[in-house]
Order: C-alpha cells, then sequence, then structure tokens
C-alpha cells in the first residue's frame, strides 16, 4: 500500500506535474489512493501525499467508500463570499485549524479517462477541493491557517525537526 508522507517533509512542498498519459496507470494510482485514503479514514488525498508528484486528487466518501478522482484540476472561479471552516490533512496527523476558504468554485478537471468536466462545488465538497489543490501547490492547511485549534504543540515540535 501506498504510504502517506508526513510533515515536515519537503515532498509536500513541490507542484506537481500535469498528467497527460490516462492510462491503466493512472487508473492503478487512483485505485491505490483511494485504498490508502479510506484505510487513514480521509475524505480527501493528493498525489504529493504518497510521493506521486503529479496533478491527481482525490475526494471520497468515507462511509460508502464511493470517491472521485479530479485529473489537472484547476479552479477557474472562487466566490468573495467565505466560510471559516476547522481542517485537518492526513500529512498533519492530530493538527486542526482554522481555515477561511470560498464558498463557492468552480473546477475545471479531467476524470481518469481524459474527458474534461466543468462543475461547480459548494459547502464541503468545495472545502475539501481546495484544501486538496492546494496540496499540488506545495500549500498546507496550516500556511492559511488563522488560529490553530489543535495539536499546536504537536506542529512546534515538528516545525523544530524541521
Ligand atoms: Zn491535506
Amino acid at each position: 500500500m501506498l504510504k502517506v508522507i508526513k510533515y515536515p517533509n519537503t515532498i509536500l512542498r513541490k507542484t506537481a506535474k500535469p498528467i497527460v498519459d490516462f492510462n491503466d496507470t493512472l487508473a492503478k494510482i487512483a485505485t491505490d489512493m483511494a485504498e490508502v485514503m479510506f484505510a487513514d479514514k480521509g475524505v480527501g488525498l493528493a498525489g504529493p501525499q504518497v510521493g506521486i508528484q503529479q496533478k491527481i486528487i482525490l475526494a471520497g466518501n468515507r462511509k460508502n467508500h464511493d470517491y472521485q478522482a479530479y485529473i489537472n484540476p484547476k479552479i477557474t472561479f472562487s466566490s468573495k463570499s467565505t466560510e471559516i471552516g476547522e481542517e485537518g490533512c492526513l500529512s498533519l496527523p492530530k493538527i486542526f485549524g482554522l481555515v477561511t476558504r470560498a464558498k463557492k468554485i468552480r473546477v475545471k478537471y479531467q476524470d481518469l479517462t481524459g474527458k474534461v468536466h466543468k462543475e461547480k462545488f459548494k459547502g464541503f465538497p468545495a472545502i475539501i477541493l481546495q484544501h486538496e489543490i492546494d496540496h499540488l501547490n506545495g500549500v498546507l492547511f496550516i500556511d492559511r491557517a488563522t488560529e490553530i485549534t489543535q495539536g499546536q504543540d504537536i506542529l512546534d515540535q515538528l516545525k523544530e525537526k524541521k
């Protein structure tokens, strides 16, 4: 099984590369990522979090293990209205913080076959996608957090290790 890379590993800070081949290898990556995501009880996972420096993210439903893969996702619109929510990350276990995100977004992405989609998202799915797309650009929620609500001590220790 793929392993989740944890902060402060510098792999998490790199920019992911666009995906050009929509083949069985990509399908396998998505399946393997879903396995890790659900095993770790996540609702989203980005390629760089498992050492895959490619623009692939997943959003999943913990209850029925249903998931969607978004390839080369790009936010084409972010609403001015925002909301503050508590976020966590599989790469930063036991750390949570308040992050302000756009309430509504539009995302252009490809599916596993390469087909282009443009879709609107709001609420929880919009937050997951903004968080995961950040990972593709080497951005972590702690960079955006206005307040760390849990695990500040853990985060301080990890920062010292860096
Ligand atoms: Zn994350």
